[in-house]
């Protein structure tokens, strides 16, 4: 492929709206656009990364710090959109909002369900601090109501517990808040609710609740709460499950090491590849302060050749004669036959970043060498001509390359 039938647009400037340095870096090198688009140029090395996916060892040939489990795999970028819950220790990681954690009960004897006044108390906080009790000796309610058939739905979670609304909606289906109306047809009270003796509903509480005791819930009474109210004897729950949000700190479900938090992307969803990230996931990991530094296989060119224009000789003829023998041999190049200064394409080849630089100027090529330089190494290496058109197929190149 040459440099113009790509249209390959470099940028100097990184743009003001890059995110991460290897967005940045995407766009100065022709990629994408400002506007997060593929350009040709980009296009074409995700058609290139679709072709490599079918060789299941595809994501380890990419040298990615990745994270993940069966379903999904993340890099961690600190400009990612999700939150993933990850265990240093056992590497147990899945979005935050799914992670399971290991939780502990506060089991006690069950004492008797005792009504007591507590006047403005409408938040756990409020509750809490009112009653002089620690936040996990209290039931917090929330109440939904499902799409599917307006069933109204009570949760029950710990009060030092966040409900995590994805793992809801795995048991019961896609819920929207309920209404003060809904509410009260239930028989609770908003700002004073608890599952006990509500009709017609679905008690869904986390599995924590079961294992503790004397819990402060609402009266369904404005202004009152009940103390010591325990599942099972108090009331029964149609689902008991995990679902409440893990957050840093917590302990893995696994090793019981804390798990921490991290912003990432995700480069498997639900067993399908997500090409655009992996690609973003390759910049962010794969690049220099002059550009990108993209490894075999994943660079869509392996080799950026360049010639500089000669005095005496026909520079551009030669590096005509590379390009052909190495496209016969089944190595990708990139042909940049513009007739630039050589700044301006060295610039390029390091913003483009394939794996090697072929350049074939009249120092060289008058002792029939062309210099060769590896995108990761600082120095320039001479090779002969000849042994460039003499390969049969790419292996021959990273062989000898490791010779040189
Ligand atoms: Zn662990």
């Amino acid at each position: 492929m040459k440099y113009h039938d790509l249209n390959i647009q470099t940028q100097r400037e990184a743009p003001n709206n890059a995110r991460t340095e290897g967005f940045a870096f995407l766009v100065r090198a022709g990629y994408l656009t400002r506007e997060n688009l593929p350009t040709q140029l980009g296009e074409d090395t995700l058609d290139h990364l679709r072709n490599l996916s079918n060789d299941p060892s595809f994501l380890s040939q990419l040298s990615l710090q990745i994270i993940g489990n069966d379903n999904e795999v993340f890099l961690p970028i600190a400009a990612g959109s999700l939150e993933v819950a990850h265990c240093p220790s056992c590497k147990y990681t899945d979005r935050l909002e799914l992670a399971q954690f290991a939780k502990r009960g506060t089991p006690e004897a069950p004492l008797p369900i005792e009504k007591v006044l507590t006047p403005d108390c409408h938040t756990i906080e409020a509750l809490a601090n009112f009653l002089g009790v620690p936040k996990e000796q209290t039931a917090k309610a929330l109440m939904y109501t499902r799409l599917s058939d307006s069933q109204f739905i009570f949760v029950v979670v710990r009060g030092d517990m966040q409900l995590s609304e994805a793992k809801l909606k795995q048991h019961v289906g896609e819920v929207r808040p309920a209404t003060t109306e809904e509410i009260e047809r239930s028989g609770a009270a908003v700002g004073y609710a608890s599952p006990i003796g509500l009709k017609e509903t679905l008690i869904v509480v986390d599995d924590l609740i079961p294992q503790s005791q004397n819990l402060v819930a609402g009266a369904n009474e404005t202004g009152y709460h009940l103390r010591n109210t325990n599942y099972g004897r108090d009331y029964s729950a149609e689902i008991i499950a995990d679902l409440v949000q893990a957050a840093t700190g917590d302990a893995c479900i696994n090793c019981g090491n804390l798990l921490s938090s991290l912003s990432a992307i995700s480069l498997v969803t639900r067993n399908e590849y997500q090409f655009e990230n992996i690609l973003l996931a390759l910049a962010e990991t794969h690049h220099d302060p002059k550009g990108l530094t993209l490894p075999h296989p994943a660079a869509l060119f392996d080799v950026y050749l360049m010639h500089l224009p000669g005095k005496e000789m026909d520079t551009r003829a030669k590096a005509d004669e590379v390009y052909h023998s190495l496209q016969s041999a089944g190595i990708s190049v990139l042909f940049d036959d513009r007739e630039e200064r050589a700044g301006v394409k060295f610039n390029d080849a390091d913003l483009i970043g394939c794996p090697l630089r072929i350049t074939a100027g009249e120092k060289a090529l008058k002792e029939g060498m062309v210099e060769l330089k590896p995108r990761k190494e600082k120095e320039n290496r001479l090779i002969s001509l000849a042994s460039l058109t003499r390969l049969a197929d790419p292996t021959e190149l990273w062989d000898l390359i490791k010779g040189v």
